[in-house]
Parts: C-alpha cells; sequence; structure tokens
C-alpha cells in the first residue's frame, strides 16, 4: 500500500500507549479505526510502545503496514512508564487536538467522536467520567478515596481520575510539551493549564484481554506523584503538626519538671512516656519519608536526563517527496 497523496495535517491525534498488549491490540485496531473513520476528520493515530516484552511492537509494526497513511508508531528501548509514552506521542502531534485512549478497550474508542465535539465546542480540555466503571470493588473505593485526598490538597478538579480517554487541544498539547517534567500525571498537568475545561460521561468496559498494568504499589506511587507533583500542602501540613507537637510536647517537659520538684523522682506513667514517644518517632519517620519524596523529585528534575529512549519511528514519510512509502527513522 503507497502512503496517500494527502499530506494535510490531520485534524485529530489519538494516542495510545502500549504496554504487553498483545492480547487485546488486534480487537483495539478492529473497533479503533473503524470509529475513526465514521469521524469525517482526517486523522491519526500515534502507537507507543513502551517497551513491551510480548508481541506488541510486531503486531504494530503490522498494521503500520495496513494503514500507513493513518498509523504512526513510536517504538521505546525499555519501560518509561504510561505517562513518558503518552508525552511521547503528545511530541509528535500533527493534528489539532489530541485524544489519549487506553489499548485495553476500557474506554470505547466510540466514545471518541463525542470528545472530538465538546473540543470543537470551544473546550480546550475534555476529562470523562465513567458512567459505570468495570472494575473491582477495591480499586472502586481506593480511586473514590484518592480523589477527595486530590481535591482537598490539590484543587484540581477531577470525578474520575483513573479514566484517561481524554482530549486536549493542541495549544494546550503544546504547553504540555514545554514543561518536560519527569514524574506527572498528565491530565492533571494539562488541567493546571486549561482555561476552558469539561468532563463529560463515557461508558467503561471491562479489560477486554491481558492483565492490569498497575499493581497496588504502582498505584500508591503513581498517587504520590500525583500529590508531591502538583502542590506542597502536605509539607506545610507536616511544619504545622510538628509545631502543634513541639508545642504539646513543650508543655509536658514544664509539668514533668514543675512535678519532679514538688513531688519528687516518680517512675509511674514510663510507658505512657514510651507511648508517646514511638508517636513522635513514628511521625517523624513519615515526615522524613515525604520530604524524601520532594527531594527525590527535585533530585530528578535537576539531573535533566532525557525522560525516555526512542529505539525506532514508524511514520509514513512527511515530506512530498517520491521516496518508498514507509521510513524507520532511528
Ligand atoms: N501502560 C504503558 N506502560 C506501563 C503501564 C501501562 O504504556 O508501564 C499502558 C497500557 O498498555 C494501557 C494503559 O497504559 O494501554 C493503561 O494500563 P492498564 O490498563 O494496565 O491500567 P488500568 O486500566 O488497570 O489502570
Ligand atoms: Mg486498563
Amino acid at each position: 500500500m503507497q502512503a496517500t497523496a494527502d499530506l494535510s495535517p490531520p485534524v485529530v491525534s489519538v494516542i495510545v500507549p502500549v504496554y504487553n498488549e498483545e492480547d487485546v491490540l488486534p480487537a483495539l485496531f478492529d473497533r479503533l479505526y473503524p470509529a475513526l473513520d465514521a469521524l469525517g476528520e482526517g486523522y491519526e493515530v500515534i502507537f507507543v510502545n513502551d517497551g513491551s516484552r510480548d508481541r506488541s511492537a510486531q503486531l504494530l509494526a503490522q498494521q503500520f503496514h495496513r494503514r500507513p497513511d493513518v498509523t504512526r508508531v513510536v517504538l521505546f528501548n525499555g519501560n518509561f512508564g504510561q505517562h513518558m509514552a503518552i508525552m511521547a506521542g503528545f511530541e509528535r502531534v500533527r493534528g489539532q487536538m489530541a485524544i489519549t485512549l487506553d489499548a485495553d478497550l476500557q474506554n470505547p474508542p466510540e466514545e471518541i467522536a463525542r470528545l472530538v465535539a465538546a473540543v470543537r465546542a470551544g473546550h480546550d480540555y475534555v476529562g470523562t467520567v465513567r458512567r459505570q466503571r468495570s472494575d473491582t470493588a477495591f480499586r472502586r473505593v481506593a480511586s473514590r478515596l484518592m480523589n477527595a485526598l486530590r481535591e482537598r490538597i490539590t484543587r484540581i478538579q477531577m470525578t474520575d481520575q483513573g479514566c484517561m480517554l481524554r482530549a486536549y487541544d493542541r495549544a494546550l498539547v503544546d504547553t504540555l510539551n514545554a514543561c518536560g517534567e519527569v514524574n506527572t500525571f498528565i491530565p492533571a498537568l494539562a488541567y493546571t493549564f486549561a482555561a476552558t475545561p469539561t468532563e463529560i460521561e463515557v461508558d467503561h468496559e471491562e479489560r477486554h484481554a491481558g492483565q492490569s498494568k498497575y499493581s497496588l504499589y504502582r498505584l500508591i506511587r503513581l498517587n504520590f506523584d500525583l500529590v508531591t507533583g502538583f502542590s506542597i500542602v502536605p509539607l506545610q501540613w507536616f511544619s504545622l503538626i510538628g509545631m502543634l507537637l513541639a508545642l504539646g510536647a513543650g508543655a509536658l517537659f514544664v509539668l514533668l519538671v514543675v512535678r519532679r520538684f514538688l513531688l519528687g523522682a516518680e517512675v509511674e506513667g514510663v510507658f505512657t512516656l514510651f507511648a508517646l514517644q514511638f508517636f513522635l518517632t513514628g511521625i517523624m519517620l513519615f515526615g522524613f519519608g515525604l520530604m524524601g519524596e520532594y527531594v527525590g523529585r527535585i533530585q530528578q528534575e535537576v539531573r535533566r536526563r532525557p525522560r525516555y529512549r526512542i529505539s525506532a519511528v514508524l511514520e509514513a514519510q512527511p515530506a512530498p517527496a517520491p521516496a518508498p512509502a514507509a521510513r524507520v527513522s532511528a
């Protein structure tokens, strides 16, 4: 198949991060492309393979050869995480808007038309809320708690932070590209810059095939990144707690000294003191940990290392030169 002569930039750029999704990719191709063809707009799909260890990369290459006019594939040479994969896609967006989508078909591709309509209506950021979540009860409860906490701490209003089916207009994408942050949560970063954000309800399905890439540990890490990356309120809370405790401890000390002189030495209450000490030690350790989160972030930012490494990009020749249909650039 020859790359089409139509070199006008697409309107919609769809970005799909892919990590070990060989089981679901064929079904994704079967639903995503018809849904996009039905849009009646020029589009491109940018798949970013996040260092999959299965056959995902081959499947993506096959799909590229099937639809080279509208498909681009970025291949990472390692696993840099879902959000870095999306950033790599953002840096290549040619459309007037970008739409992010999970590969596992939990976000129905048929909903893309409604996101496009919302951007057309003047919203620079379109978030989504899953109509009925098809996740385990544990994931549902955990994410509700996290949402409440995040909203208090960071002022980022996102009814459903877990749903990655979202639309961003081009100007917003360019702003995100200029940020260059290392550990970031893209919807939250976009929200902080958005002028006219909105949210729409979308359907949610069970993961079509394969397994979730997020263990409990990775979810906790992600939420730490989300909170510490967007707010220093936890540190401020901490100094407040520290101040109150220091005042309390000071008062206790005065009381003990006065009692020592009024009543003489006493050993009763030693265990209460121990309990108090352990409590304080616990809080101190938590505080160190929290400081560490921020120091760690600072360290990552000052290193200024490249955020990811690309081993190859599959895309049709963008220049109107009489060249082979496909080109592999390193
Ligand atoms: N993903 C990725 N790199 C990773 C983990 C996940 O690119 O290190 C992709 C994955 O292929 C999928 C999306 O991010 O397209 C969301 O992952 P998953 O469905 O496993 O997350 P969940 O829906 O369980 O939150
Ligand atoms: Mg999923």
